[in-house]
């Protein structure tokens, strides 16, 4: 069966046509899906029934599922861990930030990039998301908070270009007047770096914030870290990174997890603002969770502020990410593999 929620509204016109109903019929059960957000078609009550009945019986419709919730007494975040209707299980988590509140979901079922410093890729990649399964994470979560998500962050378990042709569907959807409208804007799509994707990402020329995991500044480090290093340099990536600003004039986030006596030494820094002084761009520093299964340690605050003050000196647009949640759990992945191991 084909997953409607996944269907464009133009994809859905045709669909209603099929089924020899009235073209404005598309626009409706449109709406119910992605601005009402229903959770079945028994809830689109201003539908015939005969049509919910078709519906049912020709199309998937996509529901997911909570599973647990924990909640920081600190601030509020909130991180769910919900069942697909396989069930697979995924992470998304809800932070509220005084611009309005932010979604960070998952893309894949586990991931197989293997960066070192990440739970999610212990156990590797599982399967790929539908764009329905990326948009039910945002819509339960605003159902279940009851709030209206203003910015949403693919930045969860897996690697979103290595779900690509999903992934831009998704982005279609969420964006759409007649969906969540959200502003592509508000829309940061997070990627270890996959160079071909990013190019081919640079050529949609959309508006979102495209944030690169870098993690290290030389392709020795990186490629401890991250294995995905070793297919494409340092050097490589930069180059995408200004294909990506000069066709879409959006300044790229470098995110850069700071792991004690690793990553986070003077001549890192040095080289990392060599990297990226001349480019339009914003660098993330991430003092990374400690996880039990890998022998990670937090940086020290001192390391961090240096670290931190060198990049400035050079000119560098650079903060700290501040930790949310950080009562509540360690890394992203986490809860997932917890639950895993119960059942
Ligand atoms: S950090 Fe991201 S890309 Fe790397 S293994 Fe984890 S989920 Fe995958």
């Amino acid at each position: 069966m084909q997953d409607i929620k996944s269907f464009t509204l133009e994809e859905l016109k045709s669909e209603i046509e099929k089924l020899g109903e009235k073209p404005f019929r598309a626009k409706q059960l449109y709406q119910w899906m992605h601005q009402k957000l229903a959770r079945s078609f028994d809830e689109m009550t201003n539908l015939p029934f005969s049509l919910r009945e078709k519906c049912t019986r020709e199309y998937e419709y996509t529901s997911i599922k909570e599973v647990k919730m924990q909640e920081s007494a600190i601030d509020g975040t909130r991180k769910y861990l919900f069942e697909l209707k396989d069930g697979s299980l995924v992470e998304s988590v809800w932070m509220k930030y005084k611009h309005g509140n932010s979604v960070c979901i998952s893309s894949q079922v586990g991931c197989r990039m293997g960066c070192a410093f990440c739970a999610s890729a212990i156990g590797g990649l599982e399967r790929s998301l539908t764009p329905s399964e990326m948009l039910d994470q945002i819509y339960a979560v605003t159902l279940l908070t009851g709030e209206r998500v203003s910015n949403v962050v693919v930045m969860g378990t897996g690697e979103p270009l290595d779900n690509y042709d999903a992934l831009l569907r998704f982005i279609r959807l969420l964006t759409d007047e007649n969906g969540l409208h959200i502003s592509q804007r508000n829309l940061t799509v997070s990627t270890c770096g996959l160079v071909p994707q990013m190019l081919k990402l640079a050529d949609e020329q959309l508006q979102i914030t495209l944030a690169l995991s870098l993690h290290a500044s030389s392709d020795e480090k990186r490629k401890e870290l991250m294995p995905v290093a070793n297919k494409y340099s340092i050097a490589e990536l930069m180059e995408a990174c200004r294909y990506y600003f000069e066709k879409t004039k959006r300044r790229i986030t470098f995110e850069y997890s700071l792991v004690g006596g690793v990553n986070d030494r003077p001549e890192d820094a040095e080289r990392l603002a060599e990297l990226t002084k001349d480019l339009n761009c914003h660098v993330n520093l991430i003092p990374v969770n400690p996880i039990k299964e890998r022998d990670f340690v937090q940086s020290k605050g001192a390391e961090i502020a240096s670290f931190k003050n060198k990049l400035e000196k050079n000119g560098i647009n650079v903060t700290i990410r501040r930790e949310m949640g950080r009562d509540i759990d360690g890394a992203c992945g986490q809860l997932r593999r917890r639950q895993k191991a119960l059942q």
